[in-house]
């Protein structure tokens, strides 16, 4: 059984086996979580991600996809990042959201990881609505088959932290 628990604050100061990242296509680094990671985690991790764009996703990870690397400095083994939806009144994309969640726990059990820290992917500049991102989360790590321990979701603030306090009940 997974474990779920919730954290209000910044995942960069996490002690956990790997800590999932909202990147962007690119994987060359962003705003957001993104941006925050990369610059406590320091310059090892861009430089597997250009690896990564020089090798097999020389067209980017796709949107609902995740990737590993190292995590540099930070307080942890490996960066999962995952790409989020771009939220979308008109088409319901909740089942790429679904898969960024469910495809990070599988490269964490490829990993052997056992604690993972995962931020609310898409709630911040892709818009998606913090009740809805918590109820997909919470949902989707409930419902897959894994053999990590805790998943620990960071909250960066504390509309974000009651959200998933409510997806949790
Ligand atoms: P996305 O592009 O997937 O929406 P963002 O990074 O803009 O990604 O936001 C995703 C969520 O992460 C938002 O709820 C935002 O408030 C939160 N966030 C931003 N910085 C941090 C951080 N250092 N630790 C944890 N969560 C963060």
């Amino acid at each position: 059984m997974t474990r779920i628990t919730l954290v209000q604050g910044d995942i960069t100061r996490q002690s956990v086996d790997a800590i999932v990242n909202a990147a962007n296509s690119s994987l060359l680094g962003g705003g957001g979580v993104d941006g925050a990671i990369h610059r406590r985690g320091g310059p090892a991790i861009l430089a597997e991600c250009r690896k990564l764009r020089a090798g097999h996703l020389g067209r980017g990870l796709p949107t609902g996809q995740a990737v590993a690397t190292t995590a540099g400095e930070l307080d942890a083994r490996w960066v999962i990042h995952t790409v989020g939806p771009v939220y979308s009144q008109s088409l319901d994309r909740s089942e790429l959201l679904v898969s960024c969640y469910r495809e990070s726990l599988r490269r964490a059990d490829e990993l052997g990881a056992r604690t993972v820290a995962f931020p609310a992917i898409s709630t911040g500049v892709y818009g998606w609505p913090m009740d809805d991102g918590a109820r997909i989360a919470v949902a989707t790590v409930r419902e897959t088959d894994t053999a990590v321990e805790e998943v620990r979701f960071v909250l960066f603030d504390e509309r974000a932290y009651e959200a998933f306090t409510s997806a949790l009940t």
